[in-house]
């Protein structure tokens, strides 16, 4: 966990002008305002932290790890109304209950295991996050996501064989490749697969990826500073 430094103090002027770019973005995209959702990528970050952000208003927020989550979103949640939490890291089959327990939105649905016990959870516990499947878009060795060529059965699969509602999809580009052909490829495979929901772009290429059709960017460092 870092600490709050100066650059966390300057989290909600931050935080007002990623989305007057996010606005900009929209604008000049000829996309209706308001269509493009933030969410604060608040990971590694204490709670001390995220207060000041929520104080400005932000009320999506996003989150790698769910230990981490467990630890500051409850108490937050109770300060807060209106909270809307996304899991936007990998997610290993023995955190699903808590996962369905604390999330709105599970953003790293990525292979037939973590489907069927997202499944199993849900109907146990009686809750209905959102869920988005990752796609490894530039199908790369080390990172999570379903390869862009299965993605299209894959979210068939977790409809028909497990009878969950994916609504989106997510990607991560590679770091350094120009993020716009991997958005437009995303675009595609979400028209394919019939998915509403486009989860892409950080803080080095959110307004590319408004651009592009993303109907939600996760930026963490341009409003909280360095991790
Ligand atoms: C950390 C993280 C982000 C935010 O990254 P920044 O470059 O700090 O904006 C977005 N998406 C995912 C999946 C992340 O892990």
């Amino acid at each position: 966990m870092t600490d709050i430094d100066p650059n966390t103090a300057e989290a909600p002027v931050k935080l007002a002008t990623v989305r007057e770019n996010i606005a900009a973005a929209e604008q000049e995209a000829r996309r209706p305002a308001g269509t493009v959702t933030l969410v604060a990528v608040s990971k590694t970050f204490e709670a001390d932290a995220v207060r000041p952000v929520l104080a400005a208003g932000q009320r999506v927020f996003g989150e790698n790890r769910v230990q981490e989550a467990l630890g500051k979103w409850p108490a937050l949640r109770e300060d807060f109304p209106g909270i809307e939490l996304h899991l936007i890291g990998p997610l290993q089959s023995n955190k699903a209950k808590e996962a369905v327990a604390l999330f709105d939105v599970i953003e790293t649905v990525d292979r037939d295991k973590i489907a069927a016990e997202l499944a199993r959870e849900m109907k146990k516990q009686g809750r209905t996050p959102k869920l988005y499947v990752q796609v490894n878009i530039g199908s790369e060795p080390q990172k999570a996501g379903i390869e862009p060529k299965e993605t299209v059965a894959f979210v068939a699969r977790c409809r028909g064989e497990y009878g969950l509602a994916i609504e989106g999809l997510m990607c991560i580009p590679p770091v350094d490749e120009n993020p716009g052909p991997h958005f437009a490829l995303l675009e595609k495979l979400a028209k394919e697969a019939g998915v509403e929901k486009l989860s892409m772009g950080m803080s080095g290429d959110y307004e590319t990826a408004v651009a592009f059709g993303a109907t939600s960017v996760r930026v963490g460092s341009a409003i909280f500073g360095h991790r």
